[in-house]
């Protein structure tokens, strides 16, 4: 016997197919849905057809964005020369709120890690070796202090290096497998401005 009806099974397995999210809270959340009045659930539907729809990678950076381009890779005032490398777009949210980074970043979408199977292929790398054919300063590499932020963070600099472009890293005042989005802006600016070179 079916304990719920089938349009609640089928939205219980859609949510619980999302990260993060596991059978009991994928209980919760459809038993909220169906409460909650007609016009909001249209209004979350909408959103996400809507984000889904017209949501698409930066040309430049790879960052999520509305546009072709990214309003940070769009911004002349930028130091385009000065790209950081963070590992997603939250990453790079966290460094525009604090106000102070003057250069353009690439997002990598991801970290390479052996034991997950992620491997360079998987993640941006390539594009942002392209655009290192252009003319660039210095690659400011901010990708997280876990095994995997770090083994990235190895392998990127191993392919720069031989190019001839400064490669940095951020300082290792940020915790230990702490995720860049949870560190407060003094954190995050004193990591940046006490880089070191590879
Ligand atoms: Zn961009």
């Amino acid at each position: 016997m079916e304990l719920y009806s089938g349009h609640i099974n089928k939205l219980i397995e859609e949510l619980a197919g999302l990260p993060g999210i596991g059978s009991k809270s994928a209980q919760r959340l459809a038993f909220y849905l169906i409460n909650m009045p007609q016009t909001r659930v249209e209004r979350l539907a909408k959103a996400i057809v809507d984000a889904k729809a017209n949501v698409r990678y930066c040309k430049e950076c790879y960052t999520l964005t509305d546009q072709d381009m990214c309003p940070v890779c769009s911004n002349v005032n930028r130091d385009h020369r000065t790209i950081m490398v963070v590992e997603n777009a939250r990453d790079l949210a966290a460094y525009e709120k604090t106000g102070k980074y003057e250069g353009v970043y690439h997002v990598l979408h991801g970290a390479i890690s052996p034991m997950l199977g992620i491997g360079p292929n998987d993640i941006r790398l390539k594009e942002l070796m392209q655009r290192l054919e252009g003319d660039v300063n210095e690659v400011i590499i901010a990708t997280n202090s876990s095994l995997e932020g770090e083994t990235t963070a190895m392998y990127i600099s191993k392919l720069i290096k031989p190019t001839g472009i400064r490669v940095t890293r951020i300082a290792s005042g940020v915790p230990v497998g702490g995720d860049l989005e949870y560190i407060d802006e003094v954190t995050l600016l004193r990591a940046l401005e006490g880089r070191v070179e590879l």
